[in-house]
């Protein structure tokens, strides 16, 4: 973090910061990333504190009621490739009546109520002995070379550390990450941010129909008009209310204070701009029933990591060596010129700036895998001993990213973090050391799936460090894995 060589600054005594708890495993961050981690930590044994900002957990998915899980399923629907606590979650909420089953639809298959949601995240907490911090934010921890000793967080007690053996920074800006001075990067042209609200009297009105509304009226209400359509969506068991995601801001990086509240207030004004646009021509009477609590943030920091995962990987179907997760879900990138969506069969969807669509297709159907992996390499920050990243601060480059943060997806990296973390302390071993084969098959054992991993090959071959769709390797055995030496990231990584 730089500071600007002309800005004022005062000096504040350097505190003594006591230290509130101790354990195995701190996780910065509660959405149902780190959630997920920290309970897959501690279902392995380790003691595991998880630290949110908010006042509830679930991040996106709860305080910015961004409230659609994707599909676990394969292209073509065929095999389920996502499960572990993913599923597990889905149950808890379908005994609640809390979640609307979009059987096999393409893309969205779970649609949830956040609040309920929120909840269940604070019993599952509870359930697994984890050791909670809400409304708690990380303002940056010690670091001795590759190790964190402590984060230390602010919350209505004041500045309080917590010390840990292992550290996961799955806050989405890298709160811990960056702060001790691991490195980072920002995508170039960041993915816009929207602000969601439950809504009453949101007008009846297809979608082209709401884009021609605004085409025409736009200026006149101060409504912005590029690729800005709001989008309302259904809240299971309150058929009278809708959630409705806001307009699309680009050029927001959220991860800076003045640009967030500038954001936050912005986008509640549209929420009025749109309801007086839509009264004015008889649309609806539309009032807002409450505000998301968080802005809806897309993309701001990833973590520089051993490997970054790449566009034509993902498009490819590369399985690699040390996958800890898989998805289907398309390249989607919002911008001002629109959305793209780009899937792994060969079509591909465009929405321009006024919700007109098109399909074409961007490549010939004989090369389409049935689902894209994640490697842990891209994970584990470079010079890192301890510390791991899950979600949006993956190491991905633009194209990549617009694919691997649905939510479906950082849940398993959540999982996959929150293994590692155990395997790491097991053996004493840093997060570059830690055996990907067994990472994956405590993961399975806890009923993640991770797709079809047959042809992957064990990091210690000298040959490959993955293998692309369409090939086979000869040497791998049945269950997919070829038999060698334990091989970990740094193997591949070097
Ligand atoms: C408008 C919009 C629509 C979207 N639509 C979908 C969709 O339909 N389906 C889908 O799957 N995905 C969707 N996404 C993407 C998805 O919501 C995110 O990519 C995903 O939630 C990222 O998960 P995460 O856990 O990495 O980050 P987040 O969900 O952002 O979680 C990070 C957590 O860390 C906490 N945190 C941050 N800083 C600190 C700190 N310093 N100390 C303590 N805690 C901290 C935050 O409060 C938050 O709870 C959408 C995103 C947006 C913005």
């Amino acid at each position: 973090m730089t500071r600007d060589a002309r800005q004022d600054v005062v000096f504040e005594p350097s505190p003594e910061i006591p230290v509130v708890w101790e354990g195995d495993l701190c996780v910065i961050g509660g959405s149902c990333t780190g959630v997920f981690a920290a309970v897959r930590a501690a279902r392995l044994g380790l003691r595991v504190a998880v630290v949110e900002n908010h006042t509830i957990f679930g991040g996106m998915a709860t305080a910015a009621r961004v409230n659609e899980w994707h599909s676990t399923y394969d292209v073509g629907n065929q095999n389920q490739i996502i499960a572990g606590l993913t599923m597990e979650m889905v149950q808890r909420l379908t005994k609640r009546d809390a979640v609307i089953e979009r059987a096999r639809h393409e893309r969205t298959q779970y649609v949830l109520d956040p609040a309920a949601l929120a909840l269940e995240l604070d019993l599952l907490i509870r359930e697994n002995a984890v050791r909670p911090f809400l409304a708690a934010r990380c303002v940056g921890g010690k670091r001795e070379g590759g190790v964190v000793r402590a984060a230390f967080i602010e919350d209505k007690s004041g500045r309080r550390a917590l010390r840990a053996r292992f550290f996961i920074d799955a806050s989405g800006d890298g709160d811990l990450l960056r702060r001790v001075g691991f490195e980072a990067y920002q995508n170039e042209q960041l993915q816009p941010v929207n602000l969601q609200a439950v809504v009453a009297g949101f007008p009846e009105l297809s979608g082209p129909e709401l884009s021609e509304v605004i085409q025409k009226n736009a200026e006149k209400f101060g409504y912005p008009s590029a690729n800005s359509t709001p989008w309302a969506g259904r809240l299971p068991g309150m058929p009278e209310l809708r959630n409705v995601f806001g307009p699309r801001m680009n050029g927001v990086d959220a991860s800076d204070a003045d640009q967030l509240t500038e954001a936050l207030m912005a986008s509640r004004r549209s929420f009025r701009n749109f309801g007086d646009m839509v009264g004015s021509v008889g649309g609806s009477n539309l009032r807002v029933v409450a505000w998301a609590q968080a802005l809806g943030v897309r993309e701001t920091w990833h973590a520089r990591c051993l490997h970054q995962l790449t566009g034509r990987e993902l498009l490819e179907g590369v399985k690699f060596t040390d996958s800890i997760a898989c998805g289907k879900y398309p390249i989607d990138i919002h911008s001002e010129t629109g959305t793209s969506l780009r899937y792994l069969d060969g079509r591909e969807e465009s929405i321009a700036p006024d919700g007109t669509g098109a399909w074409s297709r961007w490549r010939e159907e004989s090369l389409s895998p049935t689902c894209y992996h994640v490697p842990y390499r891209a994970l584990v920050p470079r010079g890192a001993e301890n510390l791991l990243v899950a979600g949006r601060l993956v190491d991905a480059d633009r194209e990549a990213f617009g694919a691997v943060r649905v939510m479906v997806n950082c849940n398993q990296m959540g999982e996959a973090a929150g293994v590692a973390s155990a395997l790491a302390l097991r053996d004493g071993r840093a997060v570059a050391d830690v055996n990907a084969k067994e990472i994956r098959e405590t993961l399975i054992a806890g009923e993640l799936r991770i797709g079809d991993i047959r042809g992957v090959v064990d990091w210690g071959h000298d040959d490959y460090d993955c293998i692309e769709f369409g090939r086979s390797d000869p040497q791998a055995g049945s269950d997919g894995a070829s038999a060698g030496e334990p091989a970990t990231a740094r193997d591949v990584a070097e």
